[in-house]
């Protein structure tokens, strides 16, 4: 079969997906592995599927060294839900939610837990208007902090945490959905992670959720069961019937990671992905302008805008009629934005670099 219309997919979210991994899935789909059904088609307790799910735990304990202490768990309601399930369980009356304010979904997470109780703005970028990351040293903890939360990623406004805040002993909980997997880190730093999958790691429909096991024990007892980590922590994610086909996809794009070398080959890629069209940016003497300030720009959302915002219109128009996909910036913020997820090849970022410099040509 022929993939030669495969479109440059810069999309944010849901995302590309690496081929190999959409190959493989087709080829299993009607059949999965000799069963003579599909792996949607069985039940979520058959020893076919638990092979699938335990598996998917192990890849992400593999390629993260996730200490023994930590569970992989898999849950619904997208990283939305966890906006809301991180304070419901781990905030508790007389502590105050930890946030650093980065941007549109660090506020969202902050608004949830504002619901639930008492929060405070560790550190904010706004007086930057969210063009820089906060430095580890700006960060000021209350000291009833129940845990401090970070946005490894702002994937709209395209900014990324560099370097993670050292928190001691307050338990440091991120929300990783826009870059989990993309770059080698010290999982071990954090007390709870949370992605998810249909940015990096997937399809949409499942959120991976990282807990070390002291996360999990002593959430309030008059919560919904679906709501209460220790569900999941308990029962391996098994306690009702999980994102099947979601966990399965993921464990295909898992095993593509470690094919292809593990989270350090994958770190070295996307720099450089993410280098050419930076360069695009910063090599046009002016024609295009990056959004965000060097040191906090993200290797996953590259947001730029030209110069003559009157053009970005005929940029995106002819971008799209070149095969280019995802180019328009979030409806909040406007302007372009490059989504180069690890499924993104490198090709394809060579060629909106060279796109990016013939629209300079014709009309600079
Ligand atoms: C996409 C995204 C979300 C929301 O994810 P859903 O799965 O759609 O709820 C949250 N945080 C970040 C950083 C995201 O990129």
């Amino acid at each position: 079969m022929s993939h030669s219309k495969r479109a440059h997919n810069f999309n944010a979210g849901p995302a590309a997906l690496p081929l190999e991994v959409l190959e493989q899935a087709q080829a299993e789909f009607v059949d999965f592995r000799g069963i003579g059904m599909s792996i949607m088609e069985i039940s979520h307790r058959s020893k076919e599927y638990e092979q699938v799910h335990n598996e998917t735990q192990a890849l992400f304990k593999q390629l993260l060294n996730l200490p023994d202490s930590y569970k992989v768990l898999f849950l619904q309601g997208g990283a939305t839900l966890q906006f809301s399930m991180v304070p419901m369980n781990c905030l508790k009356p007389g502590t105050t939610g930890n946030y650093v304010a980065t941007g549109a979904w660090a506020d969202k997470a902050m608004k949830e837990a504002k619901k639930v109780g008492a929060i405070h703005t560790a550190a904010s970028g706004q007086a930057s208007n969210f063009t820089k990351i906060p430095a580890p040293n700006e960060i000021n903890l209350t000291p009833d902090a129940a845990y401090l939360h970070i946005t490894t990623n702002e994937t709209i406004a395209g900014s990324q945490f560099q370097q993670f805040p050292d928190t001691g002993s307050v338990p440091l909980i991120a929300d990783m959905s826009s870059d989990m997997l993309s770059r080698p880190f010290d999982a071990s730093q954090f007390a709870l992670i949370y992605a998810g999958a249909q940015k990096n790691l997937g399809p949409s429909g499942v959120t991976v959720v990282l807990m070390r096991e002291d996360m999990a024990v002593e959430s309030p007892s008059n919560l919904p069961i679906m709501l209460k980590y220790d569900t999941y922590f308990g029962q391996n994610s098994l306690y009702n019937t999980p994102p099947v086909y979601s966990i399965y996809m993921m464990n295909l794009v898992l095993q593509w990671i470690v094919k292809n070398g593990g989270l350090a080959a994958i770190e070295r890629k996307n720099k450089e992905k993410a280098q050419v069209i930076y360069d695009a940016i910063d090599h046009s003497g002016g024609f295009f302008e990056g959004m965000i300030d060097p040191a906090s720009r993200s290797l996953m959302n590259i947001t730029f805008k030209l110069h003559d915002e009157q053009l970005e219109g005929k940029f995106i128009k002819e971008s799209e009629a070149q095969g280019f996909v995802g180019l328009k910036g979030h409806r909040s913020v406007g302007h372009m934005r490059a989504s180069t997820y690890n499924a993104v090849p490198r090709e394809s970022c060579k060629a909106l670099a060279d796109f990016m410099a013939d629209f300079q040509r014709r009309n600079g």
